[in-house]
């Protein structure tokens, strides 16, 4: 019953040999590829500052406005999305609003 011992002590063996050798070659190619990124160094801030000038830096979308009818005031995300005069009225009712104007909107368009 030696033998299975033997070949179970060999396929162990080699197993952990190649393993080990995975393990060389993974840990070569990821140690030469940060060094192929560090020399390509300077050509990555340049790539990183262009894509920084196509988003627009901290740009908040188009003024809301208060969704009351025939008001004009900005609405402000402190008073739930509607101007300081109209920050008590009804959750509801703004709701209601908003929707009449979303509608209105829509049949502009
Ligand atoms: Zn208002």
């Amino acid at each position: 019953m030696n033998t299975i011992h033997s070949l179970i002590d060999d396929f162990t063996g080699r197993l952990n040999a190649m393993l080990e050798r995975q393990i060389q070659d993974r840990a070569r190619v990821a140690v030469e590829s940060a060094f192929a990124g560090h020399q390509r160094g300077p050509g990555r801030p340049a790539a990183i500052a262009s894509l920084a000038a196509v988003r627009p830096a901290r740009r908040k979308g188009p003024k809301q406005l208060c969704p009351v009818p025939g008001c004009k005031d900005p609405a402000a995300p402190v008073f739930g999305m509607v101007c300081s005069k109209h920050k008590d009225l009804p959750k509801t009712k703004i709701k209601k609003y908003r929707e009449e104007r979303r509608a209105k909107k829509l049949k502009a368009a």
